[in-house]
C-alpha cells in the first residue's frame, strides 16, 4: 500500500521505518517545508506546489503533527482516505474544543472556563479560587502559552505572556505523577491499549517516560482504558491516540490527547511486543493489530538539543539508541535511548548512568 504521511519530522521517520517492514511505500508531505525525516519521498512544499504529485502517489494519508492547516486536510480528505478523521485534528487543535468534549464524554478533567481577556482571565480565577493555570486555547505545546496564576490580581502581568486572543483557564491539579496512555484501534473498530506509562518532564519539555508505569491499581488501567476507548469510538478513529492524564487521590484527570503516535509511547518500539508505531501503519492501513504487551520494564529518555558522545551510549549493553537526522539546536528532539532491565530497581540504575553520560540531561531522581 501506498502511505502518505502528512508531517515529516522524527514521527513520520519512526512511522515509515515501521511500515516499510509491513511492505508499504512511503511519502511524507510537510507544508511547513521543513521536514527531516530522512526516509520515504518527501514533499517539503512551504508554496503548496507538490500536493497533488504527492496525493497521486498515495492510496491512503495519515498524519504525525496536529498544527496541520484544518482546510488543507479537509481538501485532501475529499480526495482521499484520511486517518484518524480529520475532526480529530479539530479537537485537537483547540483546547476549548477538547475541553468540553472531555466533559461532555463525562471523562474527568479539571474545572475550566473560557477567557479571552486579562479581565476574563482575572475573574474567572477569582471564581474558581485557588491556584489557576491559564493555557492559549490554540497553538499550545510542551508547556507554551500557558501561565500559573497564584491569584487573581497576578492575570494583568500573565495574560500577555499567555499570547492569544482566546485562553482557557484551568484549576491547577494537585497530582502525584503525570500518566498517559496510548492506545490503537483499527478500522473494524477493534482496539489495542498500551500499559500506561509514566512521565517526567523538565522545562516544560519530556524527558523520562517509565512503562509499565509502576504501581498501577487495577481500577486506574480500567479508568484510563475506557476514558481513551470513549474517546476513540466517539472520533471514529482509526490509528494511536495517546492521552496524558494526572494521578490524583480521586483517580485520573484527563489532561490532553495527540492524535498521532506520541513521545510517551516511544518505549513500546523495544519494550513491547509491538510499536505504536506498527500499530498506526497497521490501523490505517486495514491490517489486524499487534500484540501490545511490555517486556520488560522500560525506560525512554529524550535526547535533547545535544546528542553527545553516542559511542559511550552504544557500549552500554543495555541500551537502545534512536536518532533521528537533525542537527543539534537548543531545546530540539534529536533522539531518544529506551533502556529495558529485569527489574524496576536495575532499571532505576540503568537509567542514571545513562543520563548521567547525556550533556545536558537532569538528573533521573525517579524511584519506583
Ligand atoms: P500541557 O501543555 O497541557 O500538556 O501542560 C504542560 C504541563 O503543565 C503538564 O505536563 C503539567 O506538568 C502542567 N500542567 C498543565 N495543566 C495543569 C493543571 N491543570 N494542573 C497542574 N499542572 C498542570
Amino acid at each position: 500500500m501506498k502511505i502518505g504521511i502528512l508531517g515529516a519530522g522524527q514521527l513520520g521517520r519512526m512511522l515509515t521505518l515501521d511500515g516499510l517492514r509491513l511492505g508499504h511505500e512511503f511519502s511524507l508531505y510537510d507544508p511547513t517545508g521543513k521536514g527531516s525525516a530522512g526516509v520515504g519521498t518527501v514533499y517539503n512544499d512551504a508554496e503548496g506546489e507538490h500536493l497533488e504529485t504527492f496525493l497521486n502517489d498515495t492510496d491512503v494519508v495519515t498524519y504525525e503533527f496536529e498544527h496541520l492547516p484544518l482546510d488543507l486536510v479537509n481538501r485532501i480528505a475529499m480526495e482521499k482516505p484520511v486517518h484518524p478523521l480529520p475532526r480529530a485534528l479539530q479537537y485537537c487543535q483547540n483546547r476549548t474544543l477538547e475541553k468540553a468534549l472531555f466533559r461532555d464524554l463525562g471523562i474527568s478533567t479539571a474545572p475550566f472556563e473560557v477567557v479571552d481577556s486579562a479581565a476574563a482571565l482575572q475573574a474567572a480565577t477569582q471564581r474558581m479560587g485557588g491556584r489557576v493555570v491559564a493555557k492559549s486555547a490554540t497553538d499550545g505545546y510542551d508547556g507554551k502559552g500557558q501561565a500559573v496564576l497564584e491569584s487573581p490580581e497576578q492575570a494583568a502581568d500573565a495574560w500577555p505572556r499567555i499570547g492569544c486572543n482566546t485562553a482557557i483557564a484551568e484549576s491547577f491539579v494537585p497530582f502525584h505523577r503525570e500518566l498517559s496512555i496510548v492506545a490503537a484501534r483499527g478500522q473494524d473498530g477493534e482496539l489495542a491499549f498500551y500499559p500506561l506509562a509514566e512521565n517526567i518532564h523538565h522545562q516544560g519539555i519530556l524527558r523520562f517516560s517509565i512503562a509499565p508505569a509502576p504501581h498501577i491499581k487495577p481500577e486506574l488501567e480500567d479508568q484510563a482504558q475506557r476514558m481513551i476507548r470513549t474517546l476513540m469510538n466517539e472520533l471514529g478513529y482509526v490509528g494511536v491516540l495517546a492521552l496524558e492524564m494526572f494521578e490524583t487521590d480521586e483517580g485520573l484527570v484527563a489532561n490532553e490527547m495527540a492524535p498521532r503516535v506520541h513521545n510517551s509511547g516511544h518505549w513500546s518500539q523495544n519494550g513491547a511486543v509491538t510499536s505504536q508505531f506498527e500499530n498506526h501503519i497497521r490501523a490505517v492501513s486495514g491490517l489486524p493489530l499487534g500484540e501490545t504487551a511490555a517486556f520488560q520494564p522500560t525506560c525512554m529518555i529524550n535526547l535533547i538539543s545535544e546528542t553527545g558522545r553516542v559511542a559511550d551510549i552504544l557500549k552500554l549493553p543495555y541500551t537502545h539508541l534512536h536518532l533521528y537526522g537533525k542537527s543539534e539546536r537548543l531545546g530540539r528532539k534529536l533522539g531518544h535511548i529506551n533502556i529495558l532491565a529485569d527489574s524496576l530497581e536495575e532499571l532505576r540504575w540503568r537509567a542514571m548512568n545513562t543520563a548521567s553520560l547525556l550533556p545536558g540531561c537532569p538528573d533521573f531522581e525517579w524511584r519506583p
